[in-house]
């Protein structure tokens, strides 16, 4: 086993959960209600190793939307469906230093990255017009949605219609950010606008839980074979790029701040999810609404800080 002493490990993951359970900074996001209500109580932690040993503990089996959770994943999908060359044709790699959802492109009139909404958008349309073009925009979202869940071992997502409608409401920044693109041309050639918005609106809007997303977590900490079913999902190099925008742009505004202290890469939405990877070793899923100032869940990056004082799991820990 890749945690040989797993029962001592996880009386630390208790006891990790249990201090942030504790914690009640930050607040839920606000720009939609359904967001809002969430009960800023929950709270729940999965852990899925690259051999299969799991442990949860707390609300891991509630529901919650995936948000900016979807976007590694489609970015990886894009990247096994046409490949890193095609993809990164269209958009960058590098951080915004910006705001996630800022009105904002690189140098070269193309998104900076796939983990922020531009780049997302953009993706999307990539999946939707390069991707088996012939797809109607229904039989996208079940074949995306059948990826995520081979991704996850085979469990089933879910899809959340009010938070879909609510967010294409509330998506003035969104359009913006739609429009601005395709006054740049950055599209591929016959992409609908409205279509490419409403299959990002809909991969926000999926719903899975913190046993679910561990699951994708590990398959991504083990280069794309998805250690419950040992079917091989990803190939490693598209893995390999998939962790390294993680690790550099994975957490909003923070992102910077997260690879110094933490050394992981992640992916956090504004849900209150945080999908986090370490490497050969484990995937984690946490989930707690309430978000810091810049978008990331207060609980989740309290146990983030914790697992890196009590584990070698930083990327640099083995100097
Ligand atoms: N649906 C949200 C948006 O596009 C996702 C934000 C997020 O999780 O960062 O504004």
């Amino acid at each position: 086993f890749v945690i040989p002493d797993f029962q001592d490990f996880i009386k630390d993951i208790e006891e990790m959960y249990w201090a942030a359970k504790s914690n009640t900074d930050g607040k839920n996001a606000s720009y939609i209600p359904q967001l809002t209500r969430a009960s800023p109580e929950s709270w729940g932690v999965s852990v899925c190793t690259i051999d299969g040993q799991r442990f949860s503990i707390g609300d891991v089996t509630v529901p919650f939307t995936l948000q900016s959770c979807s976007k590694p994943l489609t970015y990886a999908m894009a990247l096994e469906t046409l490949g890193p060359d095609v993809v990164h044709n269209y958009v960058g790699t590098e951080p915004s230093g910006r705001n996630f959802n800022e009105l904002i492109l690189d140098y070269n009139m193309k998104p900076h990255n796939p983990m922020i909404n531009a780049g997302a958008i953009l993706v999307c349309s990539l999946l939707k017009t390069l991707d088996k073009p012939e797809m109607t925009l229904a039989e996208k979202f079940d074949y995306v949605m059948s990826f995520f869940s081979r991704l996850a071992g085979n469990e089933v997502l879910g899809f959340n219609n009010a938070v879909f409608l609510s967010e294409r409401e509330a998506a003035d920044r969104n359009y913006a950010l739609g429009f601005y693109m395709r006054e740049h041309k950055c599209y591929p050639e016959k992409t609908n606008l409205r279509e490419c918005m409403d299959f990002y609106f809909q991969c926000c809007s999926m719903e899975a839980n913190c046993d679910i997303m561990s699951i994708m977590a590990a398959t991504l900490a083990n280069g794309g074979i998805c250690p419950i079913t040992d079917e091989k999902v990803l190939r490693p190099d598209s893995v390999r790029n998939v962790l390294s925008l993680m690790h550099s742009c994975g957490m909003y505004d923070y992102s910077g701040q997260f690879a110094f202290k933490v050394g992981l890469p992640a992916k956090s939405g504004v849900s209150g999810a945080m999908l986090i990877v370490v490497p050969n070793v484990m995937g984690i899923c946490t989930w707690s609404p309430p978000l810091d100032p810049l978008g990331n869940s207060c609980r989740g990056l309290q146990f983030c800080d914790d697992l890196i004082k009590r584990f070698n799991f930083h990327k640099y820990d083995n100097i």
